[in-house]
């Protein structure tokens, strides 16, 4: 049985690695230790009234399985059949066993609902902890989680892996910047999670408050996710708070946090084999994409009881990393994500990822942290507008004097879409801010057309 989070264990964890064994498999014992599981999580899923009746269709068992590869031969999953389904239709056990569900954040329609029993909850702790440890965190740290708790799975995802593993953990929930930063003064906050736009946004308080970061408090650790962006706005996080900030990635339908994550080496992340089968396929063909190619990320759980899923598709655009990571787990890792598939736009032609703007943006010292992309049709023709806030350090009061700036962003987002954007910038703090997951395009042109 796979070693589950013990809360009262890991305080003298020491070594390298939160499971060694686990996370330092080769590649044969990983397949094996893999193909097990996905067949006990075939015969679980079976017991649902959705995938029972769909094996059933399609002649489908535990016993088509002879390697992990085999799984190309079932359906795949995706959040329509979740939403077509809601609210039990893949509930693999009585009700009366199931102790937790969560809600994926969507706009529109049925939510997309996952229960958990006790094991699931104790297996996706043990892989938030695996995680937080892989990124460096120690039972030694005061944890803050900065994010809503509720149904989103960041809140009560990282409160009980960070319990796992050890650290103090503090229940900050979202919002209330100056109470966050009293609370990180108060307790010695060392390790911080928050989604990255609500972390710039975080800074400008400190700054505010005249509080020095290295100082003034104790935080030595970022963990950042659940949300896109580039690159370039991390490495800004990494500046502005003088400390390392660790990616991680996971959705609802995933448990949540725990899924992937960087290591110390922050060279990718780490997704946890033993606990999802994942492949990468082009999302049009639903073909298996080459080694090392992008595609969409297609996961199958392989520890949940409750409600197992079987190859679902995410959306999420990603690629397999090559070579071997020198912190000496095995794990695969994936590239940060680039976009979803329903992230694109389209605008005269040009197919647009909102992470390609902000690749752009971020590398401009004179743009503050916050932009908005406007899509929006005028006299019949689709535009992109893009709203851009200027950086608190560079803003002197005059929006007009920076003409020179605003032209020099229009070249550089043409050169990386090939579509010639509008550029409007705003002052600091102008553009609208969100509790949760930053909205970065707004797409107006539906709306106008009706
Ligand atoms: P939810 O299930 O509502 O928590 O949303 C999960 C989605 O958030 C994922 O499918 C991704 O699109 C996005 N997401 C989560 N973590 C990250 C991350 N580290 N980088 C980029 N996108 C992320
Ligand atoms: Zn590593």
């Amino acid at each position: 049985m796979l070693p589950l989070c013990d809360f009262t264990s890991h305080r003298k964890k020491k070594g390298m690695y939160w499971q060694k064994d686990l996370e330092t498999m080769t590649a044969s014992q990983l397949e094996a230790y893999q193909l097990q599981k996905l067949k006990e999580t075939i015969s679980r899923a079976g017991q649902s009234p959705y995938y029972g009746a769909l094996f059933k269709k399609k002649g489908l068992s535990a016993t088509s399985l002879n390697a992990v590869e085999n799984i190309g031969l079932f359906p795949m999953t995706t959040k329509e059949d979740l939403r077509g389904n809601f609210p039990y239709g893949f509930l693999a056990m009585p009700l009366d066993n199931t102790i937790r569900l969560h809600c994926s954040s969507g706009t529109t329609g049925n939510p997309t609902v996952i229960f958990h029993n006790r094991h699931d909850l104790d297996s996706w702790a043990n892989l938030v902890a695996r995680s937080l440890f892989a990124a460096g965190a120690r039972p030694t740290d005061v944890f803050q989680n900065i994010c809503g708790y509720g149904l989103f799975t960041g809140g009560l995802g990282f409160q009980y892996g960070a319990e796992c593993l050890g650290a103090l953990t503090i229940p900050a929930g979202a919002g209330n910047s100056k109470r966050q930063i009293q609370l990180m003064q108060n307790f010695g906050t060392t390790v911080v999670h928050a989604i990255p736009s609500y972390l710039t946004r975080l800074h400008t308080f400190f700054e505010e408050m005249g509080i020095d970061i290295a100082r003034d408090t104790s935080l030595r650790l970022l963990v950042i996710g659940a949300e896109p962006h580039t690159e370039a706005q991390r490495q800004r996080i990494q500046e502005l708070f003088g400390i390392k900030a660790f990616n991680s990635f996971g959705l609802s339908e995933m448990n949540g946090p725990g899924v992937a994550f960087e290591c110390e080496h922050q060279t990718g992340l780490h997704l946890w084999e033993d606990a999802f089968l994942a492949e990468i396929v082009n999302p049009d063909s639903l073909e298996p994409v080459a080694e090392g190619e992008v595609g969409e990320l297609v996961m199958t759980t392989l520890d949940r009881q409750a409600m197992p899923l079987i190859r679902y598709r995410t959306r999420d655009l990603t690629r397999f990393l090559p070579g071997d990571c020198p912190c000496g787990r095995t794990h695969r890792r994936i590239d940060r994500i680039t976009g979803r598939t329903d992230d694109m736009f389209i605008v005269k032609g040009c197919n647009i990822f909102p992470m390609q703007v902000e690749k752009i943006l971020m590398n401009f010292p004179e743009i503050g942290h916050d932009y908005l992309i406007v899509l929006e049709t005028i006299n019949g023709v689709d535009e992109m507008l893009i709203k851009v806030e200027v950086s608190r350090n560079w803003f002197a009061g005059e929006l007009d004097a920076l003409e020179n700036l605003r032209r020099r962003i229009v070249d550089e987002v043409r050169d990386e879409v090939l579509l010639t954007p509008q550029v409007k910038l705003v002052e600091p703090g102008a553009l609208p801010k969100q509790e949760g997951k930053a909205v970065r395009v707004q797409d107006l042109r539906k709306s106008e057309g009706a």
